[in-house]
């Protein structure tokens, strides 16, 4: 049997798996199971990782059974990961000391605050901000409430990591405490510039040097399986990087000014930019990518909290239908004369924005206005904000990215969405083929680290998918997207404005 490549991707609310052919990246076979999600006290998410593990380790034995594969046939092991949380074991019997801290927990909202003054070196040295929601705080919140863990960390008896490093850890018997540099640069401990931890934000957090993974890139040898009843002894973990990342790869966004935009519950956009970690005048996040070739590479990162959330909302809230992918269909039928403007910062607007007290707000109401006007409006909404983003994103790497956008996820399902954000975009948007670009990142990465396959048979893969191509003149563009942006200036005046 030809060899096939085994991507993990352990998300925040499941853990999946695929079997992929190197030759063609079809997947071959694919198992999903939810893992359980704990909330000790407002505001506070866990995850067990004994589940994530166990978890992980079924979908792995299931997605080979679905594939009529033989685990003797898998050449390469990749993994993709929710970033950010963190894991704490102990280095003799590989248990757990503490449940895993997710990254949507804020139990560091507080330090956050009181060091807010800060934040700007910790931005120019981990191009992050400082926030909860990385793991530097949550491993530092580990060390400082339990009595008994920093001594043991600093006696070097426990080993911490992201999901990656845990699961690595397992995969090879205790044998390798890796992680990879897109993990590496979510945490605040790691000098993007350097590709390293530094000594001076290890000290800040209060993070012994001895508790940390050796980092390496994308595509590298991180350890070989061993111990498993699921894998035979010797297989090699070859790719692995955090989910945005894979899916950045997995969309074949391999240089400067090549885009890609997940549209789930929220988005998330990725822009290459190459050699350069360039910094943003719009609060962007720089962020490692995924390297192949062991020479970083780094990509400018923003979200928008509210995507097909937005749609929920009008389908849960407000009953405007009965599934998401009625609001295609409902929005079609909207009155191109009753413009309505719906500003969906439910949760507050982010990048480039920025106004986390605003809310969402709707202009331009009449009588006449229908469900599928607000419909319409929400779509646009989301694909005004992206293109905001994407604007913003361009800006700060300098010149014009012409290259389509790579889409995915669930709201890029929605056909007429698409051409909405290709029309307010200018360029095109290409939809995937493979709905699933993050385990697809994680199989290419680990094909490419196996010798498998190489960067320029994937970039000829990538191109495959559909393509919306703009339909509006530069004119009504403009004009619509300098709509927007007065209704955007107005919430923020009411919201920010005091
Ligand atoms: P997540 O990974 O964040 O759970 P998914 O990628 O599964 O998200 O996408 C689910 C989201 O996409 C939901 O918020 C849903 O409202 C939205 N969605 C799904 N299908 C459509 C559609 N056809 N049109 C618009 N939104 C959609």
């Amino acid at each position: 049997m030809p060899p096939v490549v085994l991507a993990i991707d352990q998300g925040t609310t499941s853990s999946r798996a695929v079997v992929y052919d190197p030759a063609t990246f079809a997947p071959l076979g694919v198992a999903q199971q939810e893992i359980g999600q704990h909330y000790p006290r407002d505001g506070w998410v866990e995850h067990e990782p004994e589940d994530v593990w166990y978890s992980v380790a079924r979908t792995c034995r299931e997605a080979l059974a679905a594939a009529g594969r033989s685990p003797a046939d898998v050449a390469a092991v990749g993994i993709t990961n929710q970033r950010e949380t963190v894991v704490v074991w102990d280095r003799d019997t590989g248990r757990p000391v503490h449940r895993a801290i997710v990254w949507q927990d804020r139990r560091t909202t507080d330090f956050c605050r009181a060091r807010a003054a800060d934040g700007p070196w910790l931005t120019a040295k981990t191009g992050l901000v400082l926030d909860p929601y990385f793991s530097g705080t949550k491993l530092r919140w580990l060390l400082e409430n339990d009595p008994q863990l920093r001594p043991a960390a600093e006696r070097g008896t426990l080993a911490a990591g992201t999901i990656d490093s845990f699961l690595m850890w397992r995969l090879t018997g205790g044998a390798s405490h890796v992680t990879d540099a897109t993990n590496a640069s979510r945490t605040l401990l790691f000098d993007i510039h350097r590709m390293r931890w530094d000594d001076e934000l290890l000290n800040y957090f209060g993070v012994p040097r001895v508790l940390l993974p050796e980092v390496k890139p994308s595509a590298a040898a991180f350890g070989v399986t061993k111990g498993l009843d699921f894998l035979p002894d010797g297989v090699p973990v070859r790719g692995v990087a955090g989910d945005q990342q894979a899916a950045l790869f997995g969309q074949g966004c391999f240089a400067p000014g090549e885009a890609k935009c997940t549209y789930g519950t929220g988005a998330f956009l990725l822009l290459h930019t190459g050699d350069t970690p360039v910094s943003s005048r719009h609060r962007l996040l720089t962020t490692a990518a995924a390297s192949t070739d062991g020479r970083p590479k780094y990509a400018l990162e923003g979200a928008v909290f509210v995507a097909g959330a937005a749609i929920q909302w009008l389908r849960d809230g407000l009953r405007l239908f009965g599934t998401a992918a009625e609001s295609e269909e409902l929005a079609g039928r909207s009155n191109p004369a009753e413009p309505v403007v719906f500003v969906p910062g439910l949760v507050g607007l982010g990048a480039p924005h920025w106004v986390p007290e605003a809310r969402g707000v709707m202009f331009g109401l009449t009588r006449a206005t229908t469900a599928a006007d607000l419909t319409r409006a929400a779509l646009e909404g989301v694909a005004f904000q992206v293109a905001d983003l994407i604007d913003a994103a361009v800006n700060d790497l300098g010149g014009d990215a012409t290259a389509p956008l790579k889409v995915d996820g669930g709201m890029a399902r929605n056909d007429r969405f698409l051409r909405t954000q290709a029309d307010f975009l200018g360029r095109p948007v290409v939809r995937a083929a493979e709905a699933e670009s993050t385990a697809l990142g994680a199989g290419m990465l680990a094909a490419v680290g196996a010798g498998l396959t190489d960067e320029p048979a994937l970039r000829a893969r990538s191109l495959a998918g559909t393509r919306f191509d703009p339909t509006l003149g530069a004119a009504e563009r403009e004009a619509r997207r300098a709509g927007w942006h007065k209704a955007v200036r107005a919430v923020v005046a009411f919201y920010a404005g005091g």
